[in-house]
């Protein structure tokens, strides 16, 4: 031990040796915070423009075509530099060409516009007790009970055998009706519910969306309540009930993004993980001009059931995008380019992390979890258990964001989800980690993960936005 030293040497130490977590809101200049409250609001009008990953895909082209991009499967000439490509109208892809060569390397931010949600099944309308209800299978990890007895609103794509398709959209404005779910009241729920585990209280064959109670034709009209919503659904859009067996049709939270608190300091809504980071890249992208290194936002679906599927992180979208964008280029999208520019790319997989939630402390592992309000989290690795199905950030890599977000003047925190052992979850990170790119984890906390209303700071929401923008603009 060294001798006494005295108080304000101690101080000292503590100053250069420790790192103290900081807030946003102690950070921002008076300017800084109007930045980030208009920030917010357009971020606002993105939640409630894009609740779905097909309307998120619609709603990222036009925002990129004002900035000036192409789509990419439709120039002919190769001016410009800012491309896009969709695919399949759920998953959408945006570069900024850079100097450097492609095959040097891009720098690449990878968000999802999926979240969870109740689908519609294929033979959805039936009638029970003179009412009629959609069958519904959920998608991605909910709470169930949190979906009974609020207003929903019906957001989904109708194809017909003849190619045509239908956009629906119901529930959403003032004069829209919307649709529940009913829950058994409590004076009955003893034994069905109230006795039981929350797993086994609440059944997703029970995830019965009330859709109508008007009759039509007389007492005598087999299921006169289901052909009333049938006659309605012809009358109004042409459909048939075999058209809903070629549907994608999405039950979701009615109403807008909200401000909670008497401050105005957090947004409320549904669908923030992962739209909170698609659109924090989105803005960074389309405002990164000129970069050395070409800039890429990715805004994937099926990320919540799995990555999976045609227009999940599992498909190999990113290399055609790539290949893409080599031949824009001039030049032949060769196998050795491809690999050159996948293996030495740079990631963030832009996603969301549990907040410290004040109720629920015993959850998080204190000293290692993210918390509201200090900024955006660097999350090293997901998984469960002994980080089973992370792909586990390198070290190397950490110290090259973390000088990035320091010189930018980022305000960041580091985030575990959860205690050990407690549960856990993964991110599309290990699907780009497969080409040997660097990948690091990277996004907003969040309360109420998964819910109907999750909650996320503004401030932390606009460091998100900074991240991406250091990021994409990095050599
Ligand atoms: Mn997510
Ligand atoms: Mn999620």
């Amino acid at each position: 031990m060294k001798s006494k030293l005295s108080k304000k040497k101690v101080e000292e130490l503590r100053k250069r040796l420790t790192r103290k977590p900081q807030l946003v809101w102690d950070v921002l200049g008076s300017g800084d915070k109007k930045r980030v409250f208009e920030f917010a609001e357009r971020y606002k009008g993105f939640l409630d423009a894009a609740k779905t990953e097909r309307e998120a895909v619609l709603a990222i082209e036009a925002f990129a075509k004002k900035t000036g991009f192409k789509d990419i499967t439709k120039v002919r000439t190769r001016t410009g530099n800012k491309f896009y490509k969709i695919n399949k109208h759920k998953n959408i892809a945006l570069a900024v060409l850079g100097k450097d060569p492609i095959a040097s390397g891009i720098n690449l931010v990878v968000s999802h516009v999926d979240s969870p949600r109740l689908d519609l099944k294929q033979n959805p309308l039936y009638e029970e007790v003179d009412l009629v209800f959609l069958k519904t299978h959920y998608y991605g990890g909910i709470k169930k009970y949190q979906w009974l007895t609020r207003p929903l609103a019906i957001h989904g794509t109708v194809m017909k055998q003849d190619g045509s398709s239908l956009n629906m959209r119901i529930g959403e404005s003032d004069n829209d009706p919307v649709f529940t779910i009913a829950d058994i009241l409590p004076h009955l729920a003893r034994k069905i519910q109230a006795d039981k585990k929350v797993s086994d209280a609440f059944e997703g064959e029970k995830l019965n969306v009330l859709a109508g109670s008007l009759p039509i034709g007389n007492d005598e009209t087999k299921e006169r309540f289901k052909l009333a919503v049938l006659e309605y659904l012809y009358s109004a859009y042409g459909l048939i009930e075999e058209d809903l067996m070629s549907a994608e049709i999405e039950i979701v939270p009615a109403g807008s993004a909200r401000d909670v608190g008497w401050d105005r300091g957090l947004i409320g809504a549904y669908g923030q993980d992962d739209r909170v980071c698609a659109y924090a890249s989105l803005e960074a992208l389309c405002e990164v001009n000129r970069p050395a290194r070409t800039a890429v936002a990715m805004f994937m679906d099926k990320e919540e059931i799995g990555s999976d599927g045609s227009t999940g992180a599992k498909s190999r979208f990113l290399e055609e995008f790539v290949a893409d964008l080599v031949e824009t280029t001039g030049q032949e999208a060769r196998e050795k380019v491809l690999r050159s520019c996948l293996t030495k790319s740079k990631a963030l997989s832009a996603d969301v992390n549990a907040g410290l939630d004040p109720d629920f402390q015993e959850v998080h592992e204190k000293r290692n979890a993210a918390r509201i309000g200090y900024g955006v989290c660097i999350t090293k690795f997901t998984g469960s258990g002994g980080k089973y199905g992370s792909s586990d950030a390198n070290a190397e890599y950490l110290a090259e964001i973390r000088k990035l977000f320091n010189d930018n003047k980022v305000v960041w925190q580091t985030g575990e989800l959860g205690k050990v052992d407690e549960g856990g979850g993964g991110t599309i990170a290990k699907f780009l980690a497969i080409y040997g790119m660097e990948v690091l984890d990277c996004g907003t906390p969040i309360l109420s993960m998964h819910s109907p209303f999750e909650i996320a700071s503004k401030g932390d929401i606009y460091m998100t936005y900074k991240a991406c923008t250091a990021f994409l603009n990095s050599k």
